[in-house]
């Protein structure tokens, strides 16, 4: 494999269990066993109650563009030769809203509201990058 050339995600020590998931083609996210709430990115409590009562639990890989912008030109390396793609926020089916790119089909076919599923990218051998296509139809 050539080497990366673009930024990496830093796994934390909260947000490790996610990046074991992605390699294995999961998505997880971390969720409350005091209120049912998930949450993303992971962190030490939930973000609605406060409580440390966190598990993980995969997702189901699905949801919606909540919204998103096309990168035509951009100063960061790596990605010059990759020029246009989307950047999207993505709201998933449980509900937390995760930044990604939307990758499987044409820039100016993603829209809000349309509907993807999470695809898994390997980018080195310790990181998988998890990134959201059009749901078949
Ligand atoms: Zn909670």
């Amino acid at each position: 494999m050539d080497p990366y050339a673009k930024p990496l995600p830093r796994p934390s020590r909260y947000s490790a269990p996610f990046w074991q998931g992605a390699r294995r083609g999961e998505l997880l996210l971390q969720s409350c066993k005091a209120c049912g709430v998930s949450q993303h990115p992971a962190g030490p409590v939930c973000r609605d109650c406060w409580s440390d009562r966190l598990e993980w639990r995969a997702a189901s890989g699905k949801g919606k563009v909540y919204s998103y912008t096309i990168v035509h030109r951009t100063t960061t390396q790596g990605f010059a030769g990759e020029t246009p793609y989307a950047v999207a926020i993505v709201e998933l089916d449980e509900g937390p809203r995760v930044t990604t790119n939307i990758t499987g089909c044409p820039v100016d076919a993603v829209k809000i509201d349309m509907r993807v599923r999470a695809v898994f990218t390997p980018a080195t051998d310790e990181i998988t990058l998890v990134k959201f296509a059009p749901e078949p139809a």
